[in-house]
């Protein structure tokens, strides 16, 4: 069984089809709880288990909402937090869109200005305990290519699962 789940863009397609735009399962169940994206199609007979619930895995997620996404990426708030996952870059919790803030690395107030490789995904918990001090968050702020999204490796669609074939038609 695929490890990876089909990720597709409100619009119901792929984000990107080379590389095919995939997380592993663990990130979509995090999507999935924080309302971030629906479940489109799930591993029949695949659960895991929590505390409080028992979830099916699943195996197609789609985005609540249509981010645009092309060639040329837009420098935008959506895209910051689809680049970095709805995934806090400091504390590495992802969260609902709504608790989520755009940080500046170097402070505004410090001459730090909008742009990929100053901003970064953080929740307002972060944000405020870093105020306008500089703090590294872990991995770099860069623009992000149309390739690099998602860090999908394969050059060729695979096709890990036999249930996303009707959705990837490129
Ligand atoms: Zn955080």
């Amino acid at each position: 069984m695929s490890q990876d789940c089909l990720l597709l863009n409100g619009n119901g397609k792929p984000i990107s089809y080379f590389p095919l735009s995939v997380v592993d399962w663990k990130t979509a169940i995090k999507l999935v709880v924080t309302r971030n994206v629906i479940i489109v199609r799930e591993h029949p007979d695949w659960f895991v288990h929590s505390p409080s619930m028992k979830l099916k895995v699943p195996s197609i997620i789609m985005l609540r909402k249509y981010y645009k996404y092309t060639n040329h990426v837009k420098f935008s708030r959506s895209n910051v937090f689809l680049r970095d996952m709805f995934t806090c870059q400091y504390c590495k919790e992802v969260f609902q869109r709504k608790e989520l803030t755009i940080d500046h690395i170097i402070p505004k107030s410090k001459g730090g200005g909008s742009s990929w490789e100053n901003v970064v995904t953080a929740c307002k918990e972060c944000n405020i305990a870093k105020a306008d001090k500089s703090l590294d968050p872990s991995p770099v702020a860069i623009k992000p290519s149309y390739k690099a999204l998602l860090k999908g490796q394969n050059s060729q669609i695979e096709y890990k699962d036999d249930m996303w074939r009707e959705y990837i038609v490129a």
